[in-house]
């Protein structure tokens, strides 16, 4: 029989060789194509005499990334369209919908046959339970191989007998760790926690899977044996009088509650150890069921996996535009942002020029990608090898003649409009006719800085977040007279270096700025109002925020939001700022020279490693305090995400921000906003738009007009909107494009 997307060569041991390669896919992934495929090859397996076992592997470079984004689509569409019917039925047929992959897993692994899972790449989710589901598992030990479940980053979690064969296999504390964080397992802690059997060389891998058939691997898990008890002896043992009464408060302490599928794992683990295999596995499907029809699950999916996989493959991208080959990156300044954009680019195999004032300057840009590199070969990320040609991609230089055959340059000099004037000129100078000119500039519009310039339509803003290496989002920002083949270079650029990009239109502050700022301002009206400083970090972890805003305001520094208050006022006058928050932020400044991380001193001390900052303790004393208990954490945690989002929707009605996706998915990988949210239009449209206006009318009356709802949100509460109808970006989007 041929199967699409899989060949299956037999050989003389009667070993069935299943090789999973997706013929128009670049990664193996589940779709109802493959798992017709799979079931009707176990069917095929079952009935051939001659087949005595089989070793499943892929021949992609990876295993599987797990599943599909139709899949996916297709397991929410069942959702809405079966709540629309009879609701009985609709629970029951989504009950068994979303069973289908458990079942033909266990289909596997009850076959009578012993089947082997070679794992040559990387192996996510229902591809690492489909593993699980094998009698036994090799791993090759190749640097690429990363295997795990991290479902729950996205709002579901492994529901294909993932939370049952786990903790059947680990201990319970490892299994709940690995499953509620999401974490990947490199193959050697996969093997140390008893999820696969070996680990081997590349060249290994199948002949050690056809080896264990050979050596009589039994067609029959551990859980179906006779006598079994699962590590540790199960949920009533002493071991586990230990670590669950205090699960759920770790759980807690780790999620504020806010995840639904972390505390199903639990659930699932807890009471599908107390029973047979397979009413674990209803037990487990019975929770799925409930969790895919989450708001939770819904809004991260939607952000977090379907339209972040779109906005990487170029959604804003301008039609007809060809692919840009950048050959050679320009990178101006060589300081803290322009030595890491360097290091960033040629890790992409992009040769660069790295620029500064004098060679000096430019070879200390140079330095930092050296020991970034030299620290990613420590941690194994990097070979040697891989790290001394990375280095080898960067030339640090002062002379701008090396640009003349540059297809893009960035500039990161100083935040001086002057400096960056004179950048300008210089690099135009030499640039060659139809290369891309981006800024890096944090704070000053693009429209104004490309008035320096003889070729606007050329002219970009790219904006990095620091840690350049760590933070997967890049702001691109188009300035009035921006032209399309700048906007599709700085996309191909941006996917080169493996970020996700989200595109917007000028304005102060961009979109992600703007949001932070408002989050910040909003911990200094708390502190003004007196509320005592820990309850202002908490209620915003609480709320989901990943960092405090008194946190943040450290790490960006305090210093640096004195000067922007100054700017502002300088460009907009003194009613575009809060006095009251000016003068918070001039103390801290001015007279207790406090400007954050930076100098040890900031709303938090600094003590000397291994002690953890503190708040600051003279920080009470700057406004009259309010008792604890008068203050309700739950309303800080409204405030909080209620201000973001507003600004969040200010930027739409503006017409910055024109895609509900990018603002979605710039919130939560610009700053963390409460990621089980989904962003934060996500969580407009989540609660629903009529109840975000009432919400943001209750705390306009008591904390002040910048929670006004705005004309657009009441037009939309009125009319019953969401962002994701009114804005569809598969519609409105595409037309405006
Ligand atoms: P920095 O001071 O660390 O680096 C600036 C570098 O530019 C210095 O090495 C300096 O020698 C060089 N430089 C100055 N004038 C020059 C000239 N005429 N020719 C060549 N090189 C010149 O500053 P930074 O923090 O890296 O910021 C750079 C830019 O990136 C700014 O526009 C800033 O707003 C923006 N930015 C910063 C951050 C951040 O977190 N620091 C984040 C996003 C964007």
């Amino acid at each position: 029989m041929t199967y699409k997307n899989f060949t299956v060569e037999t050989d003389a041991d009667g070993i069935a060789l299943v090789t999973w390669d997706m013929p128009d896919k670049s990664m193996n992934v589940f779709t109802v194509g493959v798992m017709d495929e799979i079931e009707a090859i176990v069917d095929a397996v079952v009935a051939d005499e001659a087949i005595k076992g089989v070793v499943f592997t892929s021949g992609k470079s990876s295993f599987s990334g797990g599943a599909d984004l139709s899949m996916i689509r297709g397991m929410f569409s069942m959702v809405e369209e079966e709540r629309t019917k009879d609701p009985a039925n609709a629970v029951q047929k989504l009950f068994d919908g979303v069973g289908r992959m458990s079942w033909l897993w266990r289909k596997i692994e009850t076959c009578g046959k012993p089947w082997v899972s070679a794992i040559n790449g990387t192996c996510m989710g229902g591809a690492f339970e489909l593993s699980l589901a094998c009698h036994g598992r090799v791993a090759s030990n190749a640097k690429s191989v990363k295997i795990g479940l991290p479902e729950v980053k996205v709002g579901i979690f492994p529901g294909a007998g993932g939370t049952q064969r786990v903790p059947r296999l680990a201990n319970a504390q490892d299994a709940l760790q690995m499953m509620t964080t999401g974490q990947t397992l490199a193959p050697q802690r996969a093997k140390a926690m008893n999820l696969i059997h070996q680990v081997v060389e590349p060249d290994q891998l199948i002949p050690t899977a056809k080896q264990m058939i050979k050596d009589g691997l039994k067609p029959v898990a551990p859980w179906d044996e006779k006598g079994f008890k699962a590590p540790g002896g199960g949920i009533w043992t002493p071991a586990s009088a230990q670590l669950w009464p205090a699960a759920p408060a770790v759980l807690r302490r780790e999620t504020s509650g806010n995840y639904p599928a972390a505390l199903a794992i639990l659930k699932c683990v807890y009471e599908g150890l107390q029973v047979p295999f397979d009413t674990g596995l209803r037990i487990e499907q019975r929770y799925f069921t409930e969790i895919v029809q989450t708001k939770e699950a819904f809004s991260m999916i939607r952000s977090l996996f379907i339209s972040m996989q779109e906005l990487n493959k170029g959604a804003r991208r301008p039609a007809g535009q060809p692919k840009s080959e950048i050959k050679k990156v320009g990178v101006v300044g060589a300081g803290f942002m322009g030595a890491s954009i360097a290091y960033v680019t040629a890790a992409a195999g992009i040769p660069v020029v790295l620029i500064d004032r004098d060679q000096e300057a430019a070879d200390k840009g140079l330095a930092v990608s050296a020991k970034l590199v030299t620290d990613a070969v420590g941690k194994g990320k990097l070979t040697k090898e891989a790290g001394e040609k990375l280095v080898g991609l960067i030339t640090a230089t002062p002379d701008y003649s090396t640009l003349a055959d540059a297809d893009l340059v960035i500039e990161a000099v100083f935040e001086d409009r002057d400096v960056k004037k004179a950048v300008i000129e210089k690099v135009e100078a030499v640039l060659p006719e139809g290369a891309i000119f981006a800024s890096n500039t944090s704070t000053l519009p693009i429209t104004g800085l490309a008035k320096n310039s003889k070729r606007p339509a050329d002219f970009i803003g790219i904006h990095f977040f620091s840690p350049v290496e760590k933070m997967m989002l890049t702001e691109v920002i188009l300035g009035k007279e921006t032209g399309d083949k700048a906007l599709a270079v700085a996309l191909d650029y941006v996917a080169a270096i493996k970020k996700t990009p989200i595109v917007v239109n000028d304005t102060r502050g961009f979109f992600v700025n703007r949001c932070v700022l408002r989050y910040m301002a909003e911990s200094y009206d708390m502190l003004i109002e007196g509320v005592p400083p820990v309850m202002i970090e908490n209620a915003a972890k609480f709320a989901g925020m990943p960092v405090g805003p008194l946190s943040l305001n450290d790490e960006v520094a305090i210093d640096l939001s004195y000067k922007i208050l100054k700017a502002t006022v300088a460009d907009l006058g003194e009613k575009a700022v809060n006095p009251r928050h000016m003068e918070l932020v001039a103390r801290m400044v001015e007279k207790e020279e406090r400007f954050g991380r930076k100098n040890g001193k900031g709303f938090y001390e600094y003590p000397a490693k291994p002690a953890k900052k503190f708040i600051w303790p003279d920080l009470k004393d700057l406004y009259p305090q309010k008792k604890a208990d008068d203050v309700d954490v739950k309303v800080l945690q409204q405030r909080f995400l209620a201000t973001i989002a507003l600004e969040a929707a200010r930027t739409v009605e503006e017409g910055i921000v024109i895609d509900p996706r990018e603002a979605d998915v710039g919130s939560i990988l610009g700053f963390g906003f409460a990621p089980y949210t989904g962003g934060a239009l996500s969580y407009i449209d989540g609660m629903g738009v009529k109840n975000f206006v009432a919400l943001c009318e209750k705390l306009a009356g008591e904390y002040g007009p910048h929670f006004a709802p705005t004309p657009l949100l009441k037009d939309m509460a009125e009319k019953g909107d969401t962002f994701y109808g009114r804005f569809d970006p598969y519609g409105a989007v595409k037309a405006a494009a």
